[in-house]
């Protein structure tokens, strides 16, 4: 039996690793759930899966879902909140497991410690990487604690990789759908609306991915993952648009051998996968061949998507401009869909930060915070 502690359980990924729980039960229990701000879902996991300890955001909301389940008649559970909370979820002694799936640089502290205390990572949370993929790479190696990637791409990335050596790996192809704008003349691109940004064409994500997904700096945030997640330079992580989503990424080898993984497009599968491994338990997540008519691959288009370039540019630096390149484009995003910036602006904001940004490597989980709150404000003049 498995004892998880899920970070972000309210969120998608959250509750779909909840639904690979309850499919079976005799593999996982949850002893932690960091919930974040939606109190009433919180309660009803609260009250389903009788963890040890519930976080939630501030202590407002702790009191509140500490209130409802005294009259709800359950006991024997703490409720804590803000940071510490989450740290104490992720570090728990009873948890075997920990399941990061909070977005943004949020979750990185209780990762980190997670890390830290010596508890496997599924992650989901792709800007921990990101942001400070060298200090976390740095302290599973030394503590040899297994960071198993979620996100799909990395997910199937994972899975090709079991069957030859690091030497051994030439590329690693990460697919992208290309999102909604991959036919779009680039005369266009001005006048996008969140609405059209906002319409993926194969995954149902959060805003923030979505957006990101549009402007593909989503997959230039997947470069630095894999980068950091398996060890490779930039120059060895290649982007391929796959319009389908059926090939989650592949590994070519320096045989030329080409590994691809297909699957559903579940997250339920690759979140299956990181709990269970090195283990293969038999699910109902199936592919059906027979309804697949043709695989596309095409190359990105670096125009009409300049975030992928300042992507490269940031992993190749690495450290501070990593951080920059995400705080940027989060505070970016969230202008556009409140219509202060236009698309087109997102990629000039993400530029400008990046060029104002000194190169450095913070060593701390603290001095990745300063740096990402610095870039932060820069971003907000920018767009303000
Ligand atoms: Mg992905």
């Amino acid at each position: 039996m498995k004892r998880l502690a899920i970070l972000g359980s309210t969120g998608s990924i959250g509750q779909s690793t909840l639904s690979i729980v309850e499919q079976f039960p005799d593999r996982y229990s949850v002893v932690a759930l960091a919930a974040g701000r939606n109190v009433d879902e919180a309660f009803a996991q609260a009250s389903r899966w009788r963890p040890k300890v519930v976080s939630m955001a501030t202590e407002e909301l702790a009191a509140e879902l500490s209130r409802r389940l005294r009259q709800a008649g359950v006991t024997g559970m703490d409720v804590a909140h803000g940071p510490a909370g989450t740290v104490a979820c992720s570090t728990l002694a009873e948890a075997d497991f920990v399941v990061s799936a909070i977005v943004g640089v949020a979750g990185l502290e209780a990762t980190h410690a997670a890390i830290l205390a010596g508890k496997p990572v599924g992650l989901a949370n792709k800007e921990c990487m990101v942001a400070a993929g060298e200090i976390l790479t740095a302290a599973a190696r030394q503590r040899k604690v297994l960071i198993l990637p979620i996100d799909s791409e990395h997910n199937a990335v994972h899975q090709c990789l079991r069957v030859g050596t690091h030497g051994e790996v030439k590329t690693i192809w990460l697919t992208a759908s290309g999102g909604p704008f991959r036919q779009l003349p680039l005369e266009k691109f001005d006048s996008i609306t969140p609405a059209q940004a906002l319409k993926h064409p194969t995954w149902v994500m959060g805003r923030r991915i979505t957006i990101d997904s549009a402007t593909m700096l989503n997959k230039g945030l997947e470069i630095i993952e894999a980068c950091r997640l398996f060890d490779l330079p930039p120059s060895q992580v290649r982007v391929t648009v796959h319009p389908q989503s059926t090939v989650h990424s592949l590994v070519e080898f320096v045989d030329g051998s080409i590994l691809a993984q297909i699957s559903v497009t579940d997250m339920r599968l690759p979140i299956l996968y990181a709990l269970a491994y090195p283990e293969r338990p038999a699910s109902n997540l199936t592919f059906d061949l027979a309804a697949l008519k043709h695989l596309d691959f095409e190359q990105p288009d670096f125009e009409r998507f300049p975030c992928l370039r300042l992507a490269y540019e940031a992993a190749e630096k690495g450290g501070a401009h990593c951080i920059a390149l995400n705080a940027a484009d989060e505070v970016a995003v969230e202008a556009f869909l409140q219509g202060a910036i236009p698309f087109t602006g997102i990629p000039r904001t993400i530029e400008a930060v990046l060029a104002s940004t000194p190169e450095a490597h913070p060593e701390t989980i603290a001095g990745v915070l300063a740096a990402d709150g610095e870039a932060r404000e820069r971003a907000r003049a920018l767009v303000a």
